[in-house]
C-alpha cells in the first residue's frame, strides 16, 4: 500500500489524465465470471460473495455506483496492488475515485482501463466489503463490475482495505 498523504481536489483528474497518456494496453483479468443475464443487484453480489469464500474474507456489505448525474454506467481504471480505483460516468465524464482511492492515488504510478471479454468497457459497478470479527472496519474490499454490453459480471480486484467504518466508505463507491 502505498503513503497516506492526501491528494488534493484534482487527484483523479491527474490520475486520469495520466491514464489516458500512457495508453495503457495491459487488461485486467476478470474472476469468478458468469454470463447469466440477471439483475445485476443479485448476479454481481453473488459473484462478490463467491469470490470472497474462496479468498476466505467474506464480503457482508454491498453498495453500487451511482453518479451525481443518475448515470449508474461506467468506464473504469484500477491498479490492484495499490488498491486504488475510479470510475468515469458514461454520461457526463464526472471522475470519481472509489472508496478511499482519492487518498492514494497521487501516489500510483500506472493504473489500467478494465475491459470485458466481449470487449467493451462500460460497467455497472458494485463493491463489497469484509469487515473485522465484531467491527465495523473494513478489512477487505472487493470490486465487482457487470458489462453493459453483454452482461459478464465478476470481481475484477480486490485488496486489503483497512478503512474505519465500513458504511463510509461503501457510500464512496
Ligand atoms: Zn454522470
Ligand atoms: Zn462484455
Amino acid at each position: 500500500m502505498a503513503g497516506e498523504t492526501s491528494s488534493g481536489g484534482d487527484g483523479v483528474a491527474v490520475f486520469i489524465a495520466r491514464w489516458i497518456a500512457d495508453t495503457i494496453s495491459a487488461r485486467h483479468d476478470i474472476r469468478g465470471q458468469s454470463w447469466r443475464l440477471n439483475p445485476m443487484n443479485t448476479e454481481l453480489k453473488s459473484q462478490i460473495i463467491e469470490y470472497s469464500i474462496k479468498n476466505v474474507y467474506v464480503a457482508e456489505h454491498f453498495a453500487t455506483s451511482k453518479c451525481t448525474c443518475g448515470c449508474e454506467t461506467f468506464t473504469v481504471v484500477m491498479n490492484e496492488d495499490e488498491g486504488v480505483a475510479a470510475r468515469i460516468c458514461t454520461a457526463c465524464e464526472s471522475e470519481h475515485g472509489i472508496g478511499d482511492s482519492d487518498d492514494f492515488i497521487d501516489d500510483v504510478e500506472e493504473v489500467y482501463p478494465i475491459e470485458c471479454t466481449c470487449g467493451a468497457n462500460r460497467f455497472k459497478i458494485m463493491a463489497g466489503v469484509a469487515l473485522y470479527d465484531e467491527s465495523e472496519d473494513v478489512r477487505w474490499f472487493y470490486l465487482g463490475c457487470e458489462c453493459e454490453s453483454c452482461g459478464l459480471s465478476g470481481v475484477y480486484g480486490d485488496w486489503k482495505n483497512e478503512f474505519n467504518g465500513y458504511r463510509k466508505l461503501l457510500n464512496n463507491v
